[in-house]
């Protein structure tokens, strides 16, 4: 890989070279993927990809910690779309306003820009089978790209996970585990297993090259706005995985060259599962909290990646901000109503906290504002039924319908 110098260890610094199924330090520090950013610079000009025809998160290779010839996962995952929202803008009482919609991913999360990622690096490195363990949506998404590379998946899942989850692992025919107790016991089981069986392992924080498929949200998020970087980008964080990939990202393409700008990132937790946001806020080392939220992929008590976390936070002089299930479920009706994008409960926590955010007048009204939607609706409809409330039920009777009718009209 001429763009990829090494792996270097976040903890202690030692580095390593880049081999396909590296996992963490020696000294159990997460690894993460360093840049020849003069190669990149002097090699690949932001109109080389700009003109390229493949429309995936694989239009940035150059930015990517894969060799020439790897093979690119058939699912299309990413370029997904990105929508100005000027009534949304207004409503906020900022200047501009987009909503990134990765809940239309394949399996319908941003989890796929990982698993794509996972699913190329495991077949470089020669593995038929992977594994993982999820609040749901890495395992799906693990599950469905694994299926269309012809992978056998092993996927292990905390018994909460919402059933529409459940029935895409099936479908993709992984071999799914439902543990018997909450996230951070199904992680440690899942640690075991591959241990002990040799699997190609797709945990996010043990990985460090899902993080280089999730930070392509960002790449997109600049090339769709013209190669520009808004002032704010607001997200739902449960491991943190996702936040450390979106601002790697946007310094990627800042020390190529390609930008001149940083975003602030908002990082939007639970008020009651909140360990990353409390640790960025009080500068203190973070704690275990319980798993206590309605958004279930982002109920994390016990942080798989906070450090990368809590520093995209304080390095991008970003904004922790916590929200209350009710709000996430007023997020939920809003993006719906204002955008037609339905988010699941973590899809629309990062609005959540940006609507909070704008409430309290913390966000300058000339701010620019990219919000992402992280998943879709329809992976679980209870919580959207619990949003929305129930349809109007009726006989068959146009006297009645007429009765109701008036009724909403007065
Ligand atoms: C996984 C996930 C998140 C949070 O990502 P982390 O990397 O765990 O911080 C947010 N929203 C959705 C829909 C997710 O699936
Ligand atoms: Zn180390």
């Amino acid at each position: 890989m001429k763009n990829v110098k090494c792996l270097k260890c976040i903890s202690c610094g030692r580095e390593y070279e880049a081999l396909p199924d590296a996992t963490t330090c020696e000294c159990g520090g997460i690894l993460d993927v360093i840049y020849d950013y003069d190669y990149i610079r002097e090699n690949f000009t932001p109109d080389d990809i700009s003109s390229s025809d493949n429309y995936t998160m694989w239009r940035y290779r150059p930015f990517l910690p894969v060799e020439e010839d790897t093979v690119q996962p058939p699912l299309r995952v990413g370029w997904s779309p990105l929508y100005e929202e000027p009534r949304m803008a207004e409503k906020l009482g900022i200047r501009k306003f987009w909503l990134k919609d990765d809940g239309l991913n394949p399996t319908a999360s941003l989890k796929d820009r990982a698993s794509s990622m996972g699913v190329a690096k495991a077949i470089e490195a020669g593995y038929d089978t992977i594994a993982c363990s999820s609040t749901g949506n890495a395992a799906s998404s693990l599950a469905g790209n694994a299926a269309a590379a012809g992978l056998k998946t092993y996927i292990f899942v905390p018994e909460r996970a919402p059933i529409g989850k459940v029935a895409q692992l099936l479908i993709f025919g992984a071999t799914v585990v439902s543990v018997k107790g909450n996230y951070e016991e199904t992680f440690e089981l899942s640690k075991a297993a591959i241990d002990e069986y040799g699997w190609y392992n797709r945990n996010a924080a043990i990985n460090c090259y899902l993080m280089e498929g999730k930070k392509t949200v960002a790449l997109e998020i600049a090339e769709q706005l013209g190669w520009k970087v808004p002032d704010y980008v607001a997200l739902s964080v449960g491991d943190g995985c996702t936040i450390g990939g979106v601002w790697k990202g946007f310094k990627d393409l800042y020390n190529a060259g390609f930008t001149d700008k940083l975003p602030k990132i908002i990082s939007v937790q639970s008020v009651n599962t909140c360990p990353i946001n409390r640790a960025a806020r009080t500068g203190e080392p973070w704690e275990p909290m319980e798993e206590n939220t309605l958004a279930d992929s982002i109920s994390v008590g016990v942080p798989r990646n906070p450090d990368k976390a809590i520093n995209a936070i304080i390095e991008s002089g970003g904004i922790p901000v916590e929200v209350t299930d009710d709000e996430i479920l007023e997020a939920m009706r809003v993006t719906g109503r204002e955008c037609g994008v339905f988010g699941e409960p973590a899809g629309v926590t990062g609005m959540a906290g940006l609507s909070k955010l704008c409430r309290e007048g913390k966000i300058p009204a000339d701010a620019s504002v990219v919000a992402i939607v992280t998943g879709n609706g329809l992976k679980d409809t209870a919580n959207g039924i619990k949003a929305a409330g129930e349809p109007i039920k009726l006989e068959p009777d146009i006297e009645k319908f007429r009765a109701v009718y008036e009724e909403l009209n007065k």
